[in-house]
């Protein structure tokens, strides 16, 4: 229904006079003498007049005009969209808990910081690491602070060293990371099986090189089977292992970064752990260290002694800061709620949910959408569009008509060593149920691509709009109402 009423601007339906309120009569003066052309500024003008219900309809109209994970399936891949209990969203909403001040002093916030610690400690015990910091407002952020720790380290033994090492697997914000850092960033290979070639690692793994960064489970899915051998060949250099974890629903419970010599990662406390992501909201990428490292994190360090926390910014070698304040505490909140309320068993049992979802897409869609990899996957597969391509049908074309299907497209054209990908994570949130509807529209689309290819390229036909000029929205969106 919504899709064929065009709902014009909130401007356009304004009459003058018109208010959701009815309010008594003034027995006041309108404006105060003493406050003119104080309060009152004559050049804003064109306020929208609406009654109550044209505002309620005309956003909630707008709402819907949207998707959200509320909705339905959301299969975009390495985002882990998934659906987050709105328990959570109270418990961080809660007065005693969302109302201090970031500048309240320890005494009246040892709260605060008792919840900030039990974090702490919780994800060294999921990850295998030793010390936490839960600062970084981001992943992203959380892979230069950890790029930052490793050069800092590097710096202290009295040479910065000059390379990073990145599979062409990884996911982009990976070299953006090391680049701001001062890194020069060298690719490596993947082999057959979508996995770092070990050959390819040890030619390149040089006494200049820093680091190491590796996502794994990678974006294929796939879990990079010789990461203790990887980590060997860069510790026998003296370089680091980075761990991108922002996939930790593929592991957490069953297998922990730190067991597999990884030095330093980030967490996507809003991937995992129970804030949803997008729309560029409020996350948290903290990072974990092993030991070597802990001297250089970011300060305040949280302390605890004889149930006393306390702010420890006397750290001669930490970094410094890399967020005001403490990180987004409400984030972390949430993350907390999520892991005491799921438990070791709950969270083991999150991940082998996500990974057989996964596994149950691949498997049912293997045949009709080409698969370049086809080793066992765990919690993202990534098709292409290699078969539809016979009748000129693009990853793109399929993405749109989905749309049609009222499903949320995948993630396409990433990662990049799959020619029209389809890179698709289902997490562990949705039922047998959604994933049929979504595994049935993907068949439909396939039939729909031999039968009538000219339906998926001018698809989609039944949104509230239909195929946008992309390049055309990213450089000039017209964000400005112009009274006409
Ligand atoms: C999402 C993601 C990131 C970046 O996280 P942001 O919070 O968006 O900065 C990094 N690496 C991987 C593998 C991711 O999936």
């Amino acid at each position: 229904m919504i899709n064929v009423i065009r709902e014009p601007l909130i401007f356009e339906i304004s009459s003058p006079g018109k208010s959701g309120v009815r309010l008594p009569a003034l027995d006041v003066p309108e404006k105060l003498d003493v406050l003119e052309g104080l309060t009152v500024r004559e050049d804003l003008e064109g306020f929208p007049e609406v009654s109550e219900t044209e505002v309620t309809r005309h956003f909630t109209r707008l709402s819907q005009m949207n998707y959200c994970v509320d909705f339905g399936f959301y299969p975009l891949g390495s985002c882990t969209m998934k659906y987050n209990p709105k328990l959570n969203e109270k418990v961080a909403g809660m007065a005693s808990l969302a109302g201090v001040h970031p500048l309240a002093p320890e005494k009246l916030a040892q709260g605060n910081l008792e919840l900030m610690k039990t974090l702490e400690k919780l994800l060294c015990e999921i990850t295998g690491m030793d010390a936490v910091s839960l600062q970084p407002a981001a992943g992203a952020h959380g892979e230069l602070t950890g790029m930052m720790l490793i050069r800092a380290y590097h710096e202290a033994q009295g040479n910065p060293r000059k390379y990073v090492l990145i599979p062409d697997s990884a996911h982009g914000t990976n070299p953006s990371s090391a680049h701001i850092c001062g890194y020069v960033v060298k690719e490596i290979k993947s082999n057959d099986k979508g996995t770092i070639s070990l050959e390819d690692l040890a030619r390149e793994m040089t006494e200049e090189v820093a680091a190491l960064m590796v996502t794994n489970p990678n974006t294929l899915g796939v879990f990079e089977s010789d990461i203790c051998q990887i980590a060997d060949i860069v510790h026998a250099k003296g370089g680091f292992v980075y761990m991108d974890g922002a996939n930790l629903n593929a592991l957490a419970g069953i297998t922990r970064p730190g067991d597999m010599k990884v030095d330093v990662l980030h967490l996507n406390l809003h991937k995992t752990f129970s804030t949803p992501h997008g729309g560029g909201g409020p996350g948290s990428g903290p990072v974990a260290v092993k030991k070597i490292l802990e001297p250089y994190l970011p300060v305040p360090i949280i302390e605890e002694k004889d149930g006393q926390y306390h702010l420890n910014y006397n750290r001669p070698k930490s970094i410094g800061r890399v967020k005001s304040f403490y990180g987004q505490f409400l984030v972390m909140l949430k993350a907390l709620a999520y892991i005491l309320a799921l438990g070791p068993a709950g969270l083991r049992e999150m991940t082998e949910i996500a990974v057989l979802n996964s596994n149950y897409i691949r498997k049912s869609l293997d045949g009709i959408y080409h698969l370049k990899y086809d080793s066992p996957t765990l919690h993202e597969c990534v098709f292409s569009d290699k078969f539809q391509k016979d009748f000129g049908v693009s990853n793109l074309d399929i993405s749109k008509r989905l749309l049609d299907y009222g499903l949320h497209p995948p993630t396409m054209s990433f990662p990049l060593i799959v020619h029209g990908a389809l890179m698709i994570e289902p997490t562990e949130t949705e039922s047998r149920r959604d994933l049929d509807l979504f595994i049935e529209a993907m068949k439909a689309i396939d039939r729909e691509a031999r039968e009538n290819p000219e339906l998926l390229r001018t698809a989609p036909h039944i949104t509230y709009v239909r195929r946008l000029d992309e390049v055309q929205a990213a450089r000039n969106p017209v964000l400005r109402w112009e009274k006409k």
